[in-house]
């Protein structure tokens, strides 16, 4: 496949970190239960920490307790591109980066979990950038914050 985003491992390790480099880019895994976003429940958009395409949206995020951050669905179908992974012994599917073609992860389906799809987008964090929401329009009320003024401090 030819991505759009195309780079030499020289220019790839001059942008990423060498962990960033080593998971997106030579296909590795951060341990589990280490990742910045396993549990956030942040809004917004996940993007590939490569090339910042748009990959998932937190509400198809899930927890599925295996210590990495989970999607149910790509925000769009084109935007990774799954391959046939037998590394290690195993058939799984990998997840790239449709447009970098960086590794973001593994998709496992058929496992039970409560979700529209029944499957589980078990993505890196390293992999992947959050861009929280901004705050809606008319969400914030204009409170102004004096209310607590030291008042109550009358324990004397
Ligand atoms: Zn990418």
């Amino acid at each position: 496949m030819t991505y759009e985003v195309k780079k030499s491992d020289e220019e790839w390790r001059a942008e990423l970190s060498p962990q960033e480099f080593k998971v997106l880019r030579q296909a590795g895994t951060e341990a589990a239960f280490t990742g910045e976003y396993t549990d956030t429940e942040t809004t917004g958009v996940y993007k590939c920490r490569a090339c910042g395409n748009e990959l998932f949206r937190s509400d198809t995020k899930f927890h599925s307790h295996c210590g990495w951050p989970s999607f149910f669905d790509p925000a769009d179908s084109s935007a990774v591109e799954l391959i046939s992974d037998r590394s290690f012994g195993m058939v799984r599917t990998e997840v790239r980066c449709a447009r970098c073609g960086s590794h973001l992860g593994h998709v496992f389906a058929g496992e039970g979990y409560p979700t529209p799809t029944d499957q589980r987008y078990c993505i890196n964090s390293i992999s992947l950038t959050l861009e929280p929401k901004e705050p809606a329009e008319g969400a914030a009320d204009g409170t102004a914050e004096d209310s607590a003024e030291d008042s109550a401090e009358s324990g004397g």
